[in-house]
């Protein structure tokens, strides 16, 4: 029986608020207002990796300010992403011009974003690329809790409970 642990490291539940802001710092997503803590087991692949790097070692309370290149966050846009579709896809009643968002469908039916890139004639080019793809993103942490997780948690590879998976 080890020691409950105190600090984040790979195998434990973290619990977390955050703040992400772009380069200009403009805020992008929080859960600090009102919101529950977000909870993540640490090494299972739940956030984002250079956001995790960031928070290995510190402790419950720790504040943390993480710069996370696209590299570690999500990644570069890519061409292969860009696609072409008929202009028909779309609402005809709707003045489809770049940088619209939809809501889409992936092949195994998740909803994703996608964006206008362009648009020639009947066809409309969409990109399915993260909307913050390329962005280097800076995070402002703030540790609430770090526990063990229980054999389940780590057999599914993520949290249960408050600010983690329910099924
Ligand atoms: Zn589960």
């Amino acid at each position: 029986m080890s020691a409950a642990p105190t600090t984040v490291q790979t195998g434990v539940v973290v619990g977390i608020y955050y703040t992400l802001r772009d380069a200009e710092g403009q805020e992008i997503d929080s859960n600090r207002k009102g919101g529950k803590p977000l909870a993540f087991l640490v090494g299972a692949g739940n956030i984002l990796p250079g956001l995790e790097k960031a928070l290995i070692g510190k402790s419950k309370g720790d504040l943390v300010k993480a710069e996370v290149p696209p590299a570690e966050g999500y990644g570069e846009p890519r061409d292969e992403l860009l696609e072409p579709v008929p202009r028909t896809a779309f609402p005809p009643d709707v003045d489809i011009k770049p940088g619209m968002q939809f809501q889409g469908t992936s092949q195994d039916g998740r909803a994703i974003p996608i964006k206008v890139a362009r648009v020639e004639g009947d066809t409309v080019t969409i990109d399915k690329n993260h909307p913050l793809a390329g962005q280097t993103l800076f995070f402002e942490v703030t540790i609430s809790g770090v526990r063990t997780a229980t054999a389940e948690e780590t057999q599914h590879g993520h949290p249960h409970g408050p600010g983690g998976h329910h099924h």
